[in-house]
Protein backbone atom coordinates (compact mmCIF):
# COMPACT_ATOMS: atom_id res chain seq x y z
CA UNK A 1 0.00 0.00 0.00
CA UNK A 2 2.49 2.46 0.91
CA UNK A 3 4.11 2.16 -2.58
CA UNK A 4 1.44 3.52 -4.20
CA UNK A 5 1.03 6.69 -2.02
CA UNK A 6 1.41 10.45 -3.77
CA UNK A 7 1.48 12.77 -1.03
CA UNK A 8 0.37 16.35 -3.12
CA UNK A 9 1.76 18.26 -0.26
CA UNK A 10 4.09 18.24 2.42
CA UNK A 11 6.99 20.51 3.52
CA UNK A 12 10.08 18.85 4.53
CA UNK A 13 12.26 22.12 4.99
CA UNK A 14 9.84 22.36 8.10
CA UNK A 15 12.02 23.02 11.49
CA UNK A 16 9.90 19.84 12.81
CA UNK A 17 12.64 17.72 10.44
CA UNK A 18 15.97 19.32 11.05
CA UNK A 19 16.74 16.66 13.67
CA UNK A 20 17.00 13.85 11.16
CA UNK A 21 15.78 15.10 7.46
CA UNK A 22 18.57 13.69 6.20
CA UNK A 23 17.98 10.08 6.65
CA UNK A 24 14.33 9.71 7.24
CA UNK A 25 13.65 11.91 4.17
CA UNK A 26 15.34 9.15 1.37
CA UNK A 27 14.13 6.43 3.59
CA UNK A 28 10.04 8.01 3.37
CA UNK A 29 10.77 8.59 -0.56
CA UNK A 30 11.84 4.98 -0.98
CA UNK A 31 9.05 3.75 0.78
CA UNK A 32 6.18 5.64 -1.29
CA UNK A 33 5.88 6.47 -4.92
CA UNK A 34 6.09 10.26 -4.34
CA UNK A 35 5.73 13.63 -3.19
CA UNK A 36 5.01 17.28 -3.96
CA UNK A 37 6.93 19.83 -1.84
CA UNK A 38 4.86 23.12 -1.20
CA UNK A 39 6.89 25.89 -1.48
CA UNK A 40 5.88 29.31 0.74
CA UNK A 41 8.60 31.15 0.40
CA UNK A 42 12.12 31.67 -2.14
CA UNK A 43 13.73 29.81 0.64
CA UNK A 44 11.14 27.05 0.34
CA UNK A 45 10.72 27.38 -3.10
CA UNK A 46 15.06 26.64 -3.45
CA UNK A 47 14.60 23.99 -0.59
CA UNK A 48 12.16 22.21 -3.05
CA UNK A 49 14.48 22.37 -6.63
CA UNK A 50 17.38 21.15 -5.05
CA UNK A 51 15.45 18.58 -3.08
CA UNK A 52 13.58 17.28 -6.08
CA UNK A 53 16.84 17.37 -8.09
CA UNK A 54 18.20 14.88 -5.63
CA UNK A 55 15.14 12.41 -5.46
CA UNK A 56 13.73 10.93 -8.81
CA UNK A 57 9.94 10.71 -7.58
CA UNK A 58 10.37 14.16 -5.37
CA UNK A 59 8.87 16.83 -7.23
CA UNK A 60 8.25 21.00 -6.07
CA UNK A 61 6.03 23.56 -6.45
CA UNK A 62 7.61 27.32 -6.11
CA UNK A 63 5.51 30.22 -4.90
CA UNK A 64 4.71 33.10 -1.92
CA UNK A 65 2.50 31.86 0.56
CA UNK A 66 0.05 34.69 1.78
CA UNK A 67 2.24 34.37 5.08
CA UNK A 68 5.50 35.48 3.57
CA UNK A 69 4.22 38.73 3.04
CA UNK A 70 6.99 40.39 5.15
CA UNK A 71 9.51 38.41 3.49
CA UNK A 72 9.04 39.61 -0.48
CA UNK A 73 11.66 40.11 -2.95
CA UNK A 74 10.95 43.33 -5.02
CA UNK A 75 9.09 41.38 -7.83
CA UNK A 76 7.58 38.09 -6.36
CA UNK A 77 6.16 37.49 -10.03
CA UNK A 78 9.91 37.72 -12.01
CA UNK A 79 11.34 36.34 -8.95
CA UNK A 80 8.18 32.97 -9.00
CA UNK A 81 8.86 33.00 -12.97
CA UNK A 82 12.53 32.73 -12.56
CA UNK A 83 12.51 29.82 -9.57
CA UNK A 84 10.20 28.07 -12.00
CA UNK A 85 12.79 27.98 -14.75
CA UNK A 86 15.20 26.25 -13.02
CA UNK A 87 13.82 22.98 -12.85
CA UNK A 88 11.51 20.57 -14.96
CA UNK A 89 10.50 19.54 -11.78
CA UNK A 90 8.97 22.58 -10.70
CA UNK A 91 5.15 21.11 -11.51
CA UNK A 92 3.23 23.77 -9.59
CA UNK A 93 2.90 27.48 -8.32
CA UNK A 94 2.20 27.71 -4.61
CA UNK A 95 0.80 27.47 -1.98
CA UNK A 96 -0.94 30.07 -3.00
CA UNK A 97 -4.04 32.12 -2.06
CA UNK A 98 -5.20 34.00 0.95
CA UNK A 99 -5.17 33.90 4.49
CA UNK A 100 -7.53 35.98 6.73
CA UNK A 101 -7.07 33.99 10.34
CA UNK A 102 -4.52 36.18 11.77
CA UNK A 103 -4.64 39.96 11.88
CA UNK A 104 -1.46 41.71 10.68
CA UNK A 105 -1.26 40.55 7.03
CA UNK A 106 -2.81 43.35 4.96
CA UNK A 107 -5.71 41.89 2.61
CA UNK A 108 -5.18 44.09 -0.36
CA UNK A 109 -1.40 43.07 -0.25
CA UNK A 110 -2.61 39.54 0.00
CA UNK A 111 -4.67 39.93 -2.80
CA UNK A 112 -2.08 41.67 -5.18
CA UNK A 113 0.44 38.68 -4.30
CA UNK A 114 -2.32 36.24 -4.97
CA UNK A 115 -3.44 37.39 -8.48
CA UNK A 116 0.38 37.97 -9.44
CA UNK A 117 0.98 34.00 -8.82
CA UNK A 118 -2.27 33.17 -10.38
CA UNK A 119 -0.39 35.60 -13.44
CA UNK A 120 2.54 33.50 -13.50
CA UNK A 121 0.44 30.33 -13.66
CA UNK A 122 -1.48 30.82 -16.22
CA UNK A 123 1.76 32.18 -18.18
CA UNK A 124 3.89 29.41 -17.76
CA UNK A 125 0.90 26.58 -18.26
CA UNK A 126 1.29 25.17 -14.26
CA UNK A 127 -1.01 24.62 -12.32
CA UNK A 128 -1.66 26.25 -8.37
CA UNK A 129 -1.84 25.00 -5.18
CA UNK A 130 -4.63 26.49 -3.16
CA UNK A 131 -4.07 27.74 0.43
CA UNK A 132 -7.64 29.58 1.97
CA UNK A 133 -7.99 30.03 4.87
CA UNK A 134 -11.28 32.00 6.09
CA UNK A 135 -11.65 33.83 2.92
CA UNK A 136 -13.81 31.60 0.61
CA UNK A 137 -15.65 34.49 -0.66
CA UNK A 138 -12.42 36.67 -1.81
CA UNK A 139 -10.57 33.54 -2.74
CA UNK A 140 -13.49 32.55 -4.93
CA UNK A 141 -14.29 35.44 -6.29
CA UNK A 142 -10.54 35.51 -8.05
CA UNK A 143 -10.84 31.29 -8.85
CA UNK A 144 -13.98 31.90 -10.98
CA UNK A 145 -12.23 35.11 -12.45
CA UNK A 146 -8.84 33.31 -13.23
CA UNK A 147 -10.06 30.06 -13.54
CA UNK A 148 -6.43 27.87 -12.85
CA UNK A 149 -5.98 24.35 -13.16
CA UNK A 150 -5.13 23.23 -9.77
CA UNK A 151 -5.74 21.61 -6.30
CA UNK A 152 -7.58 23.27 -3.03
CA UNK A 153 -5.29 22.58 -0.65
CA UNK A 154 -6.02 20.85 3.06
CA UNK A 155 -10.16 21.68 2.08
CA UNK A 156 -11.56 22.83 5.43
CA UNK A 157 -15.11 24.35 3.69
CA UNK A 158 -18.35 22.96 3.17
CA UNK A 159 -20.08 20.45 1.00
CA UNK A 160 -21.56 23.63 -1.38
CA UNK A 161 -18.27 25.05 -1.37
CA UNK A 162 -16.49 21.60 -2.95
CA UNK A 163 -19.14 21.43 -5.34
CA UNK A 164 -18.38 25.17 -6.76
CA UNK A 165 -14.72 24.22 -6.95
CA UNK A 166 -15.35 20.64 -8.50
CA UNK A 167 -17.31 23.60 -11.10
CA UNK A 168 -14.50 25.04 -11.32
CA UNK A 169 -12.66 22.41 -13.05
CA UNK A 170 -9.98 22.44 -9.51
CA UNK A 171 -9.43 19.24 -7.77
CA UNK A 172 -10.19 19.01 -3.88
CA UNK A 173 -7.48 17.68 -1.46
CA UNK A 174 -7.62 16.18 2.09
CA UNK A 175 -5.07 15.97 4.99
CA UNK A 176 -5.29 14.03 7.73
CA UNK A 177 -8.24 16.45 9.53
CA UNK A 178 -10.53 14.12 7.46
CA UNK A 179 -9.94 11.02 10.01
CA UNK A 180 -10.85 13.27 13.12
CA UNK A 181 -13.62 12.46 15.21
CA UNK A 182 -15.05 15.53 15.16
CA UNK A 183 -14.54 15.94 11.24
CA UNK A 184 -18.18 15.96 10.40
CA UNK A 185 -18.11 19.02 7.54
CA UNK A 186 -15.11 17.53 6.19
CA UNK A 187 -16.30 14.06 5.53
CA UNK A 188 -19.74 15.70 3.80
CA UNK A 189 -17.28 17.82 1.67
CA UNK A 190 -15.41 14.72 0.75
CA UNK A 191 -18.53 12.93 -0.19
CA UNK A 192 -19.49 15.67 -2.55
CA UNK A 193 -16.14 15.40 -4.37
CA UNK A 194 -16.55 13.34 -7.48
CA UNK A 195 -13.41 10.22 -6.94
CA UNK A 196 -11.74 11.74 -9.79
CA UNK A 197 -10.97 14.90 -8.79
CA UNK A 198 -9.50 13.80 -5.18
CA UNK A 199 -6.28 14.26 -3.85
CA UNK A 200 -4.12 12.98 -0.38
CA UNK A 201 -1.91 15.40 1.02
CA UNK A 202 -0.38 15.40 4.34
CA UNK A 203 0.33 18.74 4.98
CA UNK A 204 3.40 17.61 6.74
CA UNK A 205 4.77 18.14 9.53
CA UNK A 206 1.29 19.28 10.24
CA UNK A 207 -2.38 17.56 10.76
CA UNK A 208 -0.98 13.86 11.12
CA UNK A 209 -4.11 11.58 10.83
CA UNK A 210 -5.98 9.63 13.64
CA UNK A 211 -4.19 7.14 15.44
CA UNK A 212 -1.00 9.92 15.19
CA UNK A 213 -2.99 13.34 15.47
CA UNK A 214 -0.88 15.79 17.16
CA UNK A 215 2.13 13.60 16.41
CA UNK A 216 4.97 14.72 13.44
CA UNK A 217 3.39 13.72 10.52
CA UNK A 218 5.17 12.04 7.50
CA UNK A 219 3.86 10.89 3.82
CA UNK A 220 3.84 7.42 5.29
CA UNK A 221 0.95 8.33 7.30
CA UNK A 222 -1.53 8.97 4.25
CA UNK A 223 -2.57 5.48 4.69
CA UNK A 224 -4.78 6.64 7.44
CA UNK A 225 -6.56 9.36 5.41
CA UNK A 226 -6.57 7.49 2.34
CA UNK A 227 -8.44 4.73 4.47
CA UNK A 228 -11.04 7.21 5.66
CA UNK A 229 -11.28 8.47 2.32
CA UNK A 230 -12.11 5.10 0.82
CA UNK A 231 -14.59 4.15 3.58
CA UNK A 232 -16.36 7.57 2.68
CA UNK A 233 -16.22 7.08 -1.28
CA UNK A 234 -17.14 3.35 -0.46
CA UNK A 235 -13.91 1.48 -2.46
CA UNK A 236 -10.96 -0.26 -1.06
CA UNK A 237 -8.14 1.92 0.41
CA UNK A 238 -5.28 0.75 -1.66
CA UNK A 239 -8.01 1.64 -4.82
CA UNK A 240 -8.19 5.07 -2.97
CA UNK A 241 -4.77 5.63 -2.72
CA UNK A 242 -4.05 4.51 -6.97
CA UNK A 243 -6.91 6.44 -8.20
CA UNK A 244 -5.49 9.68 -5.92
CA UNK A 245 -2.24 8.90 -7.22
CA UNK A 246 -3.45 8.79 -11.12
CA UNK A 247 -5.32 12.12 -9.98
CA UNK A 248 -1.74 13.69 -9.00
CA UNK A 249 -0.25 12.29 -11.67
CA UNK A 250 -2.43 13.68 -14.16
CA UNK A 251 -2.86 17.20 -12.55
CA UNK A 252 1.06 17.90 -11.98
CA UNK A 253 2.02 15.50 -14.73
CA UNK A 254 4.01 13.81 -12.55
CA UNK A 255 6.17 10.86 -14.67
CA UNK A 256 6.40 7.89 -11.84
ZN1 LIG B 1 1.01 23.53 3.42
Amino acid sequence: MLSQIIDTHCHYDDNAFDIDRDTLLPEILSDIRGAVHASTDEKSSLFGIETAERFKNFYTSVGFHPESMENLPKSPFETTINLARRSKKVVAIGEIGLDYHYDGYDRNKQLDLFVSQLEVAKDLGLPVIIHLRDATEDGLEILKRYKPKGVMHCFSGSAEIAREVVKLGMYVSFTGVLTFKNARKAVKACEAVPIERLLLETDCPYMAPEPYRGKRCDSRMIRFTAEKMAEIKGVAPLDMIKIAAENSCGLFGLDI
